[in-house]
């Protein structure tokens, strides 16, 4: 559903992705990881089309996406959850989730459900919640969009152990319900369970692709600093 091949990114002259490759299959969960700078929040927002890039291949959904306009790349079914979860403070809870609505099977209905604390907290300014609470906004509000490919970076930096379990605990519902996804975490011990498959990065390329349960000793010293 997703195919990168040999992508390029670009902050103005400075370029910081030299070759990245990934793909996503069709229920697939992939793990993006990487040590920090090593271009995975970069990687997403390529193939969101929020920052200048170039690929051999960039396609989703049978669709050449390069250059592509962000909304439009949207539109074709990409939910983004950038990093610092960013959602409209001064709206309530249940105003966020629904300014991203799109028709769909994903509503409000199954976002409170998938989320039972912000069913709890629907009138509350968004401003006013917990850093998890508005992470869950922002997934949830991904998730109102009915995206074909959820696309997490992130998932659960800065948050209490708690929420994390309730972050994880939802990701792998959607996983169950065979939405692909793409997640970003800098805690690896909770993201590789979860993944069907990982990319690692390293100074902005692709250096090694598989199993999670493949991914030995060596290759977590050398690539992921563990
Ligand atoms: P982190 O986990 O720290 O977010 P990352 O793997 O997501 O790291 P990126 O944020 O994609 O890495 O950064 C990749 C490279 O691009 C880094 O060398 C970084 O310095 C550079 N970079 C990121 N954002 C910008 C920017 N706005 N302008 C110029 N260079 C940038």
């Amino acid at each position: 559903m997703l195919e990168v091949r040999d992508l390029s990114a670009f902050y103005g002259a400075s370029q910081a992705l030299f070759g990245v490759d990934l793909s996503v299959e069709e229920g697939e969960v992939v793990a993006l990881a990487g040590r920090n700078g090593m271009g995975k929040t970069t990687t997403i927002r390529a193939v969101c089309g929020l920052v200048a890039a170039r690929a051999e291949s960039l396609r989703f959904a049978d669709r050449d996406i390069s250059g592509m306009a962000s909304f439009r790349i949207a539109r074709l079914g990409i939910g983004l959850v950038p990093e610092g979860r960013r959602c409209f403070r001064a709206l309530s809870v249940r105003e966020n989730l629904l300014v991203a609505a799109r028709k769909g099977p994903w509503t409000l209905e199954r976002v409170e459900a998938l989320f039972p604390r912000l069913a709890e907290r629907r009138d509350q300014s968004a401003g006013l919640l917990s850093g998890g609470e508005q992470q869950m906004v922002a997934i949830g509000r991904a998730l109102m969009t009915n995206p074909r490919l959820l696309v997490l970076d992130e998932a659960t930096e800065g948050l209490a152990p708690l929420i994390r379990q309730e972050i994880w605990s939802a990701i792998k519902a959607l996983k169950s319900e065979r939405l692909s996804i793409v997640v970003v975490d800098k805690s690896l011990a909770e993201l590789l369970p979860v993944a069907d498959r990982c990319t690692v990065l390293s100074n902005g390329r692709t250096v090694w692709t598989g199993r999670p349960a493949d991914l030995d000793r060596s290759l977590q010293e050398r690539f992921l600093g563990l």
